[in-house]
């Protein structure tokens, strides 16, 4: 079994280890500051890194990387945990609902320890023209952070933001992916040969991988349903994905002499050798997210239609 794929919260980010070295030790020693800024390009990680954040300060078993198991971190993981909000940053209004959650903020958290609101992309926080209303109207709240009350402002262009709010905000740098996470993936690269592989298994997966290939919504649906029939069956499912795009990765890479077997990677070359690492790292993502979700109470075929979907190369229609 692949390591990261069986860990949940912040221990499931791929590449960013040094964000996520921080992030744990600071909720480990409870000196978590009230405001950070996200700050890498785009689809390394952050969103993921935020919520896991948001679990890890909210886990009943007091996991500094988030359990990933206990109703807290299920909820947020879900995105149904009320104190853990999704900033709307819809232009119209922005400035306004600021306000509103200056407001929100002086009161106690509904049921969690700690309050988080993620604003995702924050650079949007710059507002019309520019003139950094938005920004402006969240300042007061950062020079007077509300016990309990954590802000996340993620973005690929922090500099959008006016200086006084960068400032009150501990800046993390997210790496581009690339060389580290790819030495993350060789060192768990002799792990993927203890899988189990039921011929019909793989079948069903190369079915789902060629079905999102195509970007053909009729037969992702099909595939998800099929696969999705089984909770257990579609977790295994996920998994043998995780591996299938690990070995495609490591063939992209030429790394997969020794590490994978000559007919995994002709497998994996043959479905997924047009893929670009960049790619093939988004869809290992897309699967662990959705082994996470199957976890949780979401329904199998659900989950497996949204990892697909994702894997597809535009977004395709029922009809298609
Ligand atoms: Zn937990």
């Amino acid at each position: 079994m692949l390591g990261w794929r069986t860990m949940p919260g912040l221990g499931s980010i791929i590449g960013q280890e040094r964000a996520v070295e921080i992030l744990r030790a600071a909720v480990a020693s409870q000196k978590v500051h009230h405001g950070y800024l996200f700050d890498g390009p785009a689809g390394v990680g952050k969103a993921a890194c935020a919520r896991a954040l948001a679990m890890a300060l909210n886990c009943e078993a007091r996991d500094p990387l988030g359990c990933g198991a206990c109703e807290p971190c299920r909820k947020i993981e879900a995105g149904h945990h009320p104190d853990v909000i999704a900033f709307d940053m819809t232009p119209k209004g922005l400035t306004e609902r600021v306000r509103e959650l200056q407001a929100l903020c002086g009161f106690r958290p509904h049921e969690g320890r700690a309050r988080v609101v993620i604003f995702d992309p924050a650079g949007d926080l710059a507002g019309p023209q520019e003139r950094a209303e938005p920004a402006n109207v969240l300042l007061k709240t950062l020079e007077e952070p509300p016990e309990g009350t954590y802000f996340l402002l993620v973005t690929a262009e922090a500099k959008r933001l006016p200086v006084t709010v960068r400032s009150r905000c501990q800046r993390l740098r997210f790496a581009p992916l690339g060389d580290q996470a790819l030495e993350q993936l060789r060192a768990c690269s002799d792990d993927g040969d203890d899988q189990a592989v039921s011929e019909s298994r793989g079948a069903l997966v190369e079915t789902m991988v060629t079905a999102a290939r195509k970007g053909d919504g009729r037969a992702i649906f099909a595939a998800a349903s099929e696969a999705g029939g089984d909770r257990a069956e579609a977790e295994g499912a996920c998994a043998l994905l995780a591996v299938l795009l690990r070995d495609a990765l490591l063939v992209r890479e030429s790394l997969h002499r020794g590490r994978v077997p000559a007919e995994r990677a002709d497998r994996a070359a043959q479905l997924l050798g047009d893929r670009t690492p960049g790619q093939l790292l988004a869809a290992l993502a897309a699967a662990r997210e959705a082994s996470l979700a199957l976890r949780g109470n979401v329904a199998p075929s659900l989950a497996l239609e949204r990892l697909m979907l994702r894997l597809a190369p535009r977004a395709p229609s029922r009809n298609a």
